[in-house]
């Protein structure tokens, strides 16, 4: 039997929800409608959004309303229009197979008019913001004195955004026999007021934590210049490669935009806005549900109702206008228990709404840095090599073709053949992100400043050191004492002389004093490694795209010097000195370095 069914609900609503892919109660389901079922007890439900709450005050109110009479029976008070809409068409779906069910959404920014001639119809369910309804009230407009049951939802939400004073005025024309049903994400102590002042003995229910939002999203937000927002957020999205994601722009045009630069720049997205038809719309948000798509650029209005389980993260590409709809946002993600990440690429004025938001998720944000380049490289290049060592073998299949490919491939070793299935994918991505700056506004400003100086050592060398780049890291099997002895060889100088050893994947900071950085470039210089040209140079002008090795190198100096085959001192005594480990030894023994 469906347990819905057992819950009390009938058919004709079980054969809805069944069709909106309701199979089991949600907890808050299970919990609120027995209770709520009754008719008999006020009801206070701690719930965040997107755990059914809807439902689970919905469902109760179709049982106890008498849609043979055409009077208002139930009023939601909700605090945003998007909410109104949402709730209003929730509840006509789980109507409707019921008979002479009207609901009617009440909500500012919308004609009166329209509004006022639904209500004067004939409406059990009332559905509403409270500046229209009181609007609605004192315009005698409609009839409260049948009222059964209010639903103040979000009531945090409702009282943040200083509905208080509306809310005891709306509930106030409501007969004093009716049932209020509160629902809020956090119990702070307004809320717990409104329950003492307008409840008697609630039946309390709490699904997840109290006090809290969505515990399970975790919101930050990056400072970038505004030129620099679309490499940002690429980067961003490089730096996950699973993402799922939903961007949210704030118009129409900038959501086109952004769809359209992201699929030339060979992304998996596509755009939601009011200007398609529902037809395709409904293409868009079938591609993204069955994930062909991996990020749906969206406006608020589009996006409203898109329930879509596991998105990873919600992007505010742009802030939204009003800033209680950054909930709504952030509320597509950590559905159903999951976790989510809700982020903002913001300007340093925009600060300010960052903080107004933090007052009314009441939840700090993190500020993050835009990845660098070197580390959305490495994660992309982890993320593939777990693709490789995960992916299907289909031995039946591929065993034909095995000899030949086993032949074509005998000459190269392991880790070359590695190397090329890695480059066949990266080459573009690693050409891409070679001289790619640094996009955080702080850090601009701080080099900036610095090159005005005529100093181009890295923000984060030690004094008397210059922080330097090399195009070798832990994928190349180095440890920390592998690249100090690199080093030391290579430029002869002496452990003591190097600092810091900042390992990265493909790359590694290092720091060395001022008086040896000539040293180390002309001790690598024209050097080679397992067939790569070993390239050094001054952290930040590798990232600032016009900057080479210094010393007057070139790339293809190097070139030419590696192709002469000459050894470097640090060859032999490397060799020499044993102190390669392993795999290691072998490696360094096969090739210049
Ligand atoms: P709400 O918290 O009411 O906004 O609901 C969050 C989402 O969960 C909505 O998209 C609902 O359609 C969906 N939902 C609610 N209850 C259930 C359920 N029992 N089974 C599956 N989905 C549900």
């Amino acid at each position: 039997m469906n347990p819905f069914l057992d819950l009390g609900i009938r058919h004709e609503v079980v054969n809805a929800i069944t069709e909106m892919g309701f199979e089991k109660p949600s907890p808050i389901q299970e919990k609120a409608i027995p209770v709520l079922l009754t008719g008999n007890d006020d009801f206070v439900g701690l719930a965040q959004t997107g755990t059914g709450k809807t439902a689970a005050f919905g469902l109760p109110l179709l049982e106890l309303i008498d849609f043979t009479q055409k009077h208002p029976q139930a009023l939601v008070l909700c605090p945003t229009r998007e909410l109104c809409l949402q709730i209003a068409k929730d509840l006509e779906k789980y109507a409707k197979h019921v008979d002479n069910v009207h609901v009617v959404a009440v909500y500012g920014g919308a004609n009166i008019s329209d509004q006022l001639r639904q209500i004067r119809r004939g409406v059990q369910i009332v559905v509403a913001t409270p500046g229209r309804m009181l609007d609605i009230i004192g315009r005698k407009a409609i009839d409260f004195s049948n009222v059964k049951y209010v639903v103040l939802d979000e009531a945090d939400e409702m009282l943040n955004m200083g509905f208080q004073e509306d809310i005891n005025n709306i509930l106030s024309e409501t007969p004093d026999t009716k049932k209020t049903w509160l629902f809020s994400a956090t119990m702070p102590k307004e809320v717990r007021r409104i329950a003492q002042n307008y409840m008697t003995d609630p039946h309390e229910l709490t699904v997840g934590t109290k006090n809290t939002g969505n515990v399970n999203i975790e919101h930050q937000y990056y400072v970038v210049k505004a030129r620099d927002k679309y490499a940002a957020f690429k980067r961003i999205v490089d730096y996950y490669p699973e993402i799922f994601g939903i961007v949210f722009c704030r118009t129409k045009i900038e959501t086109q935009e952004i769809a359209e630069a992201l699929v030339r720049d060979g992304y998996n997205a596509d755009s939601l806005h009011g200007d398609l038809s529902q037809q395709q719309r409904d293409k868009v948000m079938k591609r993204y549900r069955d994930r062909s798509l991996q990020l749906l650029i969206a406006t608020d209005v589009a996006a409203r109702g898109i329930d879509v389980n596991d998105v990873t993260h919600v992007i505010n590409f742009s802030l939204p206008d009003e800033v209680e709809n950054y909930t709504h946002r952030s509320g597509r993600t950590a559905r159903a228990g999951k976790t989510g990440v809700s982020l903002s690429l913001i300007n340093v004025k925009e600060l300010g709404k960052i903080r107004r938001i933090e007052k009314i998720i009441g939840k700090q944000f993190e500020k993050k840095q835009v990845p660098e380049a070197s580390e959305v490289v490495e994660k992309q290049l982890l993320a593939m090599t777990d693709k490789i060592r995960n992916v299907d073998i289909n031995e039946e299949r591929i065993a034909p073709y095995l000899p030949s490919i086993m032949e074509s491939m005998q000459d190269l070793s392991k880790e070359d053949i590695i190397k090329r299935f890695a480059s066949l994918e990266f080459n573009r991505f690693l050409d891409y992100y070679q001289n790619a700056p640094d996009l955080n506004v702080d850090a601009r400003e701080r080099d900036g400043d610095r090159e005005e100086r005529g100093d181009r050592r890295s923000r984060t060398a030690s004094k008397g050191y210059t922080r330097l780049f090399i195009n070798l890291g832990s994928v190349d099997e180095f440890s920390r004492g592998d690249m100090l002895g690199l080093i030391c060889d290579a430029a002869n100088i002496s452990g003591k002389s190097v600092g810091k050893i900042d390992m990265k994947g493909v790359f590694t900071f290092f720091e060395v004093q001022d008086a040896d950085v000539n040293k180390v470039f002309e001790g690598f210089q024209g050097t080679e490694y397992n067939g790569r040209a070993v390239r050094v140079e001054v952290s930040g002008e590798e990232s600032r795209g016009g900057g080479r090795s210094r010393g007057g190198d070139s790339g293809g100096r190097r070139r030419d010097r590696k192709s002469g085959g000459s050894g470097s001192s640090y060859r032999g005594d490397r060799r020499d000195s044993g102190s390669f480990r392993g795999e290691r030894k072998r490696a360094a023994s096969r090739s210049k370095y």
